[in-house]
């Protein structure tokens, strides 16, 4: 043991005058210390003539010595790489100019998220955020979803395994529900988000998008106040020539419920596959808020009535940008994201 700690000193003070200036002697170098049956390896070898008891103390040793054995190595293929290499001081061409810093650009989906919530914050409306891992009363219960709904289903939610009340939000719902319940009317809020589904990735789905979902709560609001806040958001998002219609739908948390559609905007409605050739496309989900959802939260559903809607952010992105493949808003590919302009 003795002797092998000798040794290895011997071996730090070798290595530590040495001064390899070429390639040749820094590969005879890596051979002689750190190669398959080197140095290092041979004493490596040599433990198990080590006692036991000292096998331990042995080992740290002969760890640190490696280590300085192989960033000795390094630090001179650095130095020999910068020194043996074109680049010295005198080849440097002062006058070049340098390399170009590219400007970010933002993501179409920050891009619509902020037209939407300035359009909507013209209207009165502000935004509200919310966890996007959630529990079972502020995901379903709380929106009048019945237990049997099928959301709840276990292949389109991603349950937290930990806890069986968790889950990631498959809603912006979730954020309407937590602010009723911290505020009485009148709200006007805007909830822009990302949301989880357990689906199968493709180009017309993912396991996570975007939404922003809008609550107004107050006396004597009318489905008339619902209409018109919407048109004037697809007016201003789309332009005036936009036309809608409503047709009636069914929400657990909305009565009487509608679904909005707008002509579409890639062919003018004249029919292409993103309509489905009828020249329409289904833009948002809106209704008259359930009054036992207003009553969940304590809001007297005799005196207030509101209207809420939920729109999906990759679908407007879709009509605005054209764009046709879900994948690509999450790939990082800089050839799509370069195509939208510098950060406003
Ligand atoms: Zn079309």
């Amino acid at each position: 043991m003795e002797q092998l700690l000798q040794q290895i000193e011997a071996y730090r003070q070798e290595i530590g005058s040495l001064t390899p200036d070429n390639a040749e002697s820094l590969e005879a170098y890596r051979i002689k210390f750190l190669g398959t049956k080197g140095i290092v390896k041979n004493l490596f070898n040599e433990m198990k003539n080590v006692p036991t008891d000292k096998k331990k103390e042995f080992g740290l040793i002969l760890n640190e010595f490696k280590q300085f054995a192989e960033s000795s190595y390094e630090d001179w293929k650095i130095r020999g790489s910068s020194l043996n290499g074109q680049s010295t001081a005198s080849d440097l061409d002062l006058t070049l100019p340098g390399d170009p810093l590219r400007p970010g650009s933002r993501h179409p989906i920050s891009l619509v998220r902020n037209e939407i919530v300035h359009i909507f914050g013209r209207l009165g409306f502000s935004v509200a955020e919310g966890p996007e891992i959630e529990d079972d009363w502020h995901n379903f219960t709380a929106l009048n979803l019945p237990e049997d709904h099928p959301a709840r289903d276990m292949q389109d939610t991603f349950y937290i395994h930990q806890h069986p009340d968790w889950l990631l939000r498959t809603h912006t719902s979730s954020v309407q529900a937590r602010v009723m319940e911290r505020q009485k009317p009148p709200i006007r809020i805007i909830c822009p988000g990302r949301v989880y589904r357990n689906e199968t990735i493709s180009a017309r789905a993912h396991c996570f998008f975007h939404q922003t979902e809008g609550l107004y709560v107050d006396e004597n609001v009318s489905f008339a106040d619902l209409k018109q806040t919407l048109y004037f958001f697809v007016q201003e998002m789309f332009g005036k020539d936009v036309r809608v219609r409503f047709r009636p739908s069914y929400f657990p948390f909305t009565e009487p419920s509608a679904e909005m559609d707008i002509n579409c905007r890639i062919c003018g409605g004249v029919g292409c596959p993103v309509c489905k050739h009828t020249g329409w496309v289904e833009i948002l989900g809106s209704g008259m808020v359930h009054p036992k959802m207003l009553e969940n939260f304590g809001i007297d559903s005799n005196k207030y009535t509101g209207f809420a809607f939920g729109m999906g952010i990759e679908r407007i992105c879709q009509l605005k940008y054209r764009i046709n493949d879900l994948r690509l808003y999450s790939q990082n590919d800089t050839r799509f994201l370069k195509q939208f302009i510098p950060a406003l």
